[in-house]
């Protein structure tokens, strides 16, 4: 199964027009940002491994994701989680019931009897992988050097279709959870002296926090990606009112976006339509659509006034 070669296309978004780029498309299944960073995977030899660990929340787009690569590879995924709510627990929904679908073990670290003070990748680290000589594990969010061979086949179809446009000024623009996309997406535009420029804008923690990420894994700092600045802290799996009404302004499209991420997304979108407004721009969809179940859920219980569904 080849994971590569989603479409390109244009759509208006704010009263200008944007180049979507339809990750969320890549596959019927796991298409999405997740699927490019584990692509590498699914070129690995498995015949020495049954098991694939991985951790993050029980929402999380890598734990579906995960599930299905592992449906692929013929083995088992093992997915641990600090804990699963009660509210999850009795409505099984998106990400979270599509992995139980697929196969995949969700494992509380809250309810296990040896965790002691253990966070859950130390838990993983001294508890669980020690005793597992057939386990491939992957850090949480897809953060690993592998990840580079999907992203980079990413950079490299919107470099081909680069070359096809005329403006001189194009800029791609994604949110960053970990920044491991758009890093190695600015790494590679770097290292082949293309002129596309990323932009970026961080969902998880700030912008310090998301540069030291990058800085992780890349001391060059002339390759990374450029941080847009929304004047505002937002925390991570939080509801927000300009989440959902940002996101609302979209409906209606062949496209859908997603409520963790693209809310940040399309702020920064537009904000450097403001700012830039030549500017030829392309938004990378990173897929998670599956995730909207709950989300909206949620949004619904918080704000009853809205009309979500
Ligand atoms: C994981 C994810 C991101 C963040 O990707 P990073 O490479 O961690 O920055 C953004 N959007 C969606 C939909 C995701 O699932």
């Amino acid at each position: 199964m080849l994971l590569i070669n989603s479409p390109i296309e244009q759509h208006e978004l704010f009263g200008f027009p944007v180049f979507i780029k339809r990750d969320d498309l890549l596959h019927q299944a796991v298409g999405g940002n997740k699927a490019r960073k584990f692509a590498a995977l699914l070129e690995m030899d498995f015949s020495e491994i049954d098991t694939l660990i991985g951790y993050g929340s029980a929402q999380a787009n890598s734990l579906y994701t995960m599930a299905a690569f592992a449906q692929l590879k013929g083995c088992q995924l093992e997915f641990y989680v600090d804990h699963i709510s009660d509210w999850l627990t009795a409505h099984p929904c998106g990400n979270y019931r599509g992995a139980l679908q697929l196969g995949a073990r969700v494992i509380p670290v809250a309810r296990q009897a040896d965790r002691g003070e253990l966070s859950v990748a130390g838990y993983i680290e001294q508890r669980v992988l020690p005793a597992r000589k057939r386990a491939m594990f992957v850090p949480e969010g897809g953060r690993f050097a592998l990840a580079a061979r999907g992203v980079e086949q990413l950079a490299k179809e919107l470099a081909d279709w680069r070359s096809t446009v005329g403006s001189p000024n194009v800029k791609v623009i994604l949110p960053a959870g970990t920044g491991t996309t758009a890093l190695f997406l600015s790494r590679y535009f770097y290292r082949n002296h293309l002129d596309l420029k990323v932009i970026t804008v961080p969902a998880v923690g700030g912008i310090e926090y998301l540069r030291s990420q990058f800085t992780e894994l890349e001391a060059n700092l002339a390759c990374h990606p450029q941080i847009i600045d929304l004047g505002r802290k937002y925390h991570f799996g939080k509801l927000y009112r300009d989440f959902v009404e940002i996101w609302q302004q979209t409906r209606g499209r062949d496209v859908e976006f997603e409520l963790l991420y693209d809310p940040l997304g399309l702020m920064a979108l537009r904000q450097i339509q403001r700012e830039d407004p030549s500017a030829c721009l392309v938004y990378i969809h990173q897929g998670g659509i599956l995730g909207n179940e709950t989300m909206l859920a949620r949004y619904q219980r918080k704000y009853p006034e809205l009309c979500l569904s």
